[in-house]
């Protein structure tokens, strides 16, 4: 079959044509994918160089082989990209739109080739790989700066649509442990908060790709918000100054209602503070960040006599520490993540928080924050 197939390439590529429809893969793999020679989709809409070096930063944070979520509202909708080395592995599903395909990417030259699912529009898989091609396109301009990929507006019901079910074409089972958009939400009313939890996301993917777009720190936005503040989500995070919530997902002001004190402890004072932007600003999203080599999560480790203020935080990290301390691997590392959980935990435990959560009006989340990379990341 595979010689059958060369030799058919071979053939169309002598006799000057383009474009190679219908190839059935027999012998593995994906059946029944459509190809197109690169060039003529490459000429046609390819990638711009910011796109390219946008994908190549994210690409090179992931490493090769590795993946991650570009955009995920649900598993229903989500954009993933794998570094495959030589390649990019580009996969888009979006069932609402029947857009579900997977394109892979030249680095070097942004060359385009759909490889499946391209059987949506009814139209011919040979028009439904070149508008799959130019969606890979228009996506990843989406991702990069940050337009909210599957938007909750986008969302219309199917049966307005006449859609049932996604094509047949492909299966979409969503991708395992993703690193960037991985966790369930603690309750699940809506999106289970997904939307907010994104907007973080895409803001944390252009801090470390280098791409910021300092959203909300005009003039402007200062005068709209001195009238009253709306913000999106709660950040509750270390005092730490490597760790500032504001530059490390690039929101601005008015976003963020952000609490820090060393080693994100919270007693009275901050869950006071959490449940009035839930109670009176309607906040309906709050994130708990540990990080990375946390002073005072080391500082609570080695042990020995404190100050009594400082006591006084050790005090509140020492569970953690109790709870990994028979874990594998790093005891710091392993002593921050349960810490972080531990806080959320104590935050669910106030009694508004815990009544928000029982009418599906807020959603909690715990990530981690990585020091040398910047990246921000879901605690399962
Ligand atoms: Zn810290």
């Amino acid at each position: 079959m595979k010689k059958n197939v060369l030799m058919a390439v071979f053939c169309l590529s002598f006799l000057g044509v383009t474009t190679l429809p219908l190839v059935a893969e027999t012998s593995g793999g994906w059946v029944g994918y459509v190809t197109y020679t690169p060039r003529p989709v490459a000429t046609m809409i390819g990638f711009e160089d910011v796109d390219l070096l946008w994908l190549r930063d994210v690409s090179a944070l992931v490493g090769v082989d590795g993946f991650t979520f570009l955009g995920r509202r649900d598993t229903d909708h989500w954009m993933a990209l794998t570094n495959k080395g030589a390649t990019w592995l580009l996969q888009i599903h979006d069932a609402t739109a029947r857009y579900n395909f997977r394109a892979m990417i030249q680095p070097r030259n942004g060359r385009i080739t759909v490889e499946k699912g391209v059987d949506w529009s009814g139209t011919g898989r040979d028009a439904d790989a070149a508008k799959a091609a130019e969606m890979a396109v228009q996506y990843v301009q989406r991702a990069r700066s940050a337009e909210g990929l599957f938007s909750p507006a986008e969302a219309v019901d199917h049966a307005a649509l006449g859609h049932t079910a996604a094509p047949a074409a492909a299966s979409h089972a969503a991708p395992a442990a993703p690193a960037a958009a991985h966790g369930a939400p603690a309750v699940t009313h809506g999106d289970g908060g997904q939307a907010f939890w994104q907007r973080l996301v895409d803001g944390n993917l252009r801090f470390i790709s280098g791409r910021v777009t300092h959203p909300n720190q005009s003039f402007a936005r200062l005068e709209e918000t001195a009238k009253g503040q709306k913000p999106f989500a709660i950040v509750v995070t270390c005092s730490d100054s490597r760790v500032p919530p504001e530059i490390l997902f690039d929101q601005g002001i008015g976003d963020l209602f952000v609490i820090r004190t060393a080693g994100e402890v919270v007693n009275e004072v901050e869950l006071g503070s959490i449940e009035y932007a839930i109670e009176h600003l309607g906040v309906a999203y709050l994130v708990v960040l540990g990080h990375e080599r946390c002073g005072a999560v080391d500082a609570t480790l080695k042990g020995g006599d404190l100050p009594p203020n400082i006591e006084a935080i050790a005090a509140q990290i020492r569970p953690a520490i109790e709870a990994s301390r028979f874990f594998k691997g790093d005891p710091l590392d392993n002593a921050v993540r349960e810490n972080t959980k531990l806080v959320l935990a104590k935050i669910s435990g106030s009694a508004i928080v815990a009544e928000a959560l029982h009418a599906g009006t807020v959603n909690l989340k715990a990530a981690y924050y990585d020091l040398d990379t910047g990246r921000v990341a879901a605690l399962p």
